[in-house]
């Protein structure tokens, strides 16, 4: 960051002061990670000089020929990764991702079903702040009072409503997604499934999650959560429906411009990282440690919604303590623990306030943390939790311990 030092001291001290961030505390924000030097240096190429509108071969610009092979590459990764037959790399996030989905798929104003935001859906899902609630009609599903989809009510709903299009995937469920059982269901009604696999695309990736590839018309994901890449966004399918509905057009220059080129070399390294038989053990340590994590808070007396987790994540229930997420995120900040708040099932309280805690192990365990480490973790947040003021020397103590045994970007 020389040139940034020399040029603008004011935007790299805000820099080094986030990468200390990043150092001193315990990440557990579920869709956060902590990527690679390689994926770093990736972003901050040459690449972010070059327009690049259309698709390899197809560009409306000269000079493409090296933009090409990059989308190519990450392309040809991304198929292999996920073994399917289309692979679109542009989508600026996740959110853009999902809309060209749905503008490929449906007309405004259309029938779908998404995952309710309270209970553990995404935005995008149909959240009537959200594009994908005001253009099109958005009929809720959600979880059982044990905090699992109900997927009977899914079935009952979609024949009620005849939607034309099911959304399955969230960004707060921490039990496995039967992936099959939601295709079943939209063949009954006539809809397409797409599933948002951002939150668990890592895991899909190492094996420790079932892929939707073979049960979902089309796969949308982020490629920052557990998959470890750069901000950014994806679609999956297979070429022929792909070419079918053709989300190529409805992503660009249905929804986008200029596609981001050092970001999509940024992926295409993700997708080469993920590929290595080093990243299956990574999927496997996340869950081992969400585990570890889930079970030293509940021996200490903490509630988990739905009882554990099957993933990267869990969410804390701290409606019988009589705490609310907003209080609880900010005494863990002030012990270097970061997270956030949550809404859990049939919260009582406002998405501003919230009855519970959302965390996850995806950083952490990039980070090299392993399950005796997540017990330690446990323990601090049960100090924070217990007593906030009393336990907080505590509780930054422990943290101490564990980001000095396991430095990061050094
Ligand atoms: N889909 C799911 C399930 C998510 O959890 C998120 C982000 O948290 C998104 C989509 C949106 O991704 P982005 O923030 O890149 O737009």
């Amino acid at each position: 960051f020389a040139e940034v030092e020399n040029f603008d001291p004011e935007i790299a001290k805000a820099i080094a002061d986030e990468t200390g961030r990043q150092r001193e505390n315990i990440e557990l924000i579920a869709s956060e990670n902590l990527v690679s030097k390689a994926v770093m240096s990736a972003m901050g190429s040459t690449l972010t000089n070059k327009y690049a509108e259309g698709y390899p071969g197809k560009r409306y610009y000269g000079g493409c020929e090296y933009v090409d092979v990059v989308e190519n590459l990450a392309r040809d990764r991304a198929m292999k990764l996920f073994n399917c037959t289309y692979a679109n790399v542009q989508p600026h996030s996740g959110a853009q991702a999902n809309m060209t989905v749905f503008f490929a798929l449906m007309n405004p104003g259309d029938t779908f079903m998404g995952m309710n935001l309270d209970h553990g859906g995404h935005l995008t899902h149909g959240s009537p702040v959200n594009m994908s609630g005001k253009y099109f009609h958005c009929v809720p599903y959600g979880v059982n009072d044990e905090g699992f989809i109900d997927y009977d009510e899914v079935e009952r709903i979609a024949k009620d409503c005849k939607p034309k299009l099911i959304v399955a995937g969230a960004s707060a469920y921490a039990r496995k997604i039967d992936f099959k059982r939601f295709r079943e269901i939209a063949d009954e009604v006539g809809a397409y499934l797409m599933v948002d696999m951002a939150h668990i695309a890592g895991l899909v990736a190492a094996g420790y999650h079932e892929s939707p590839i073979p049960y979902a018309h089309v796969v949308t994901t982020t490629t920052h959560k557990t998959l470890r890449g750069p901000r950014g966004g994806m679609i999956l399918s297979s070429e022929e429906f792909a070419k079918e509905v053709n989300f190529n057009k409805a992503l660009f220059p249905g929804i986008q411009g200029g596609p981001l080129m050092h970001v999509i070399a940024a992926k295409a390294v993700c997708f080469k990282e993920a590929l290595d038989p080093s990243f299956k053990e990574y999927g496997k340590n996340i869950i081992d440690n969400a585990q570890a994590l889930a079970k030293g808070l509940q021996s200490r007396g903490i509630k988990i919604v739905s009882g554990g987790t099957d993933n990267h994540l869990m969410l804390v229930d701290l409606a019988d303590k009589g705490l609310t997420g907003k209080e609880v995120e900010k005494w863990l900040d002030a012990a270097h623990i970061t997270c956030n708040k949550n809404t859990i099932p049939n919260d009582p309280q406002s998405p501003f306030v919230t009855s519970g805690i959302r965390l996850g192990t995806a950083a952490v365990t990039t980070r090299g943390f392993r399950t005796d480490d997540m017990d330690k973790v446990a323990e601090a947040i049960a100090l924070i939790i217990n007593d906030p003021e009393g336990n907080k020397e505590k509780a930054t103590a422990i943290v101490k311990t564990l980001t000095d045994k396991y430095p990061l970007y050094e």
